[in-house]
């Protein structure tokens, strides 16, 4: 089990990390003006699907049904969206660092799609606490979720995920 778990978070790690630099990347091309907005948009949204329902997919273990499909599609849906005004600040807004650095933030979807699947993968009723650091570096929505203590269909059901809030990649939290 601690084996599995260890090896789980490797994965998850690893997988965040590329969903990072790919983001990064596109960010950069960007920026340079290599790749037009809608090309980026493009590329993210097709490194985020596959980071996303990767994430997902680890934590469930089983073939996906329509639920698990729904719910991943939630989580995408939810970053197009951020995604859209993303892409159209870049046209209002003179280019520079600021693009890869926002790109790199896309990579919390990896990270709110794991909490998705383990949410999928745990009993409904098991308490799960809201833990991080207490400080600076978390954003304000987390400020107020840290300490809190829900089960998992009421955790499920708020919406609030680590990765999923302001902070995006940036999040320290951890549920569970
Ligand atoms: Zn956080």
């Amino acid at each position: 089990m601690q084996a599995f778990t260890k090896a789980r978070e490797a994965f998850q790690d690893l997988n965040r990390r590329l969903l990072r630099e790919e983001a990064r990347k596109l960010g950069e091309r960007l920026r340079d003006g290599k790749i037009t907005p809608a090309q980026f948009q493009a590329g993210m949204e097709k490194e985020l699907k596959s980071s996303v329902v990767a994430a997902y997919r680890f934590e469930v273990k089983h073939k996906l049904t329509d639920g698990d499909l729904a719910r991943v599609n939630g989580v995408l849906e939810r970053q197009g969206a951020y995604l859209h005004g993303f892409v159209k600040a870049v046209g209002e807004t003179p280019p520079g660092d600021w693009i890869p650095a926002r790109a790199e933030l896309y990579a919390g979807a990896a990270r709110e799609a794991q909490t998705e699947g383990r949410f999928e993968a745990a009993d409904d009723t098991a308490e799960w606490l809201w833990s991080g650091p207490d400080g600076p570096e978390s954003c304000e929505e987390c400020l107020d979720l840290i300490g809190t203590t829900r089960t998992v269909a009421e955790w499920r059901d708020s919406g609030d995920r680590p990765g999923g809030m302001t902070c995006g990649s940036n999040c320290r939290c951890e549920l569970g």
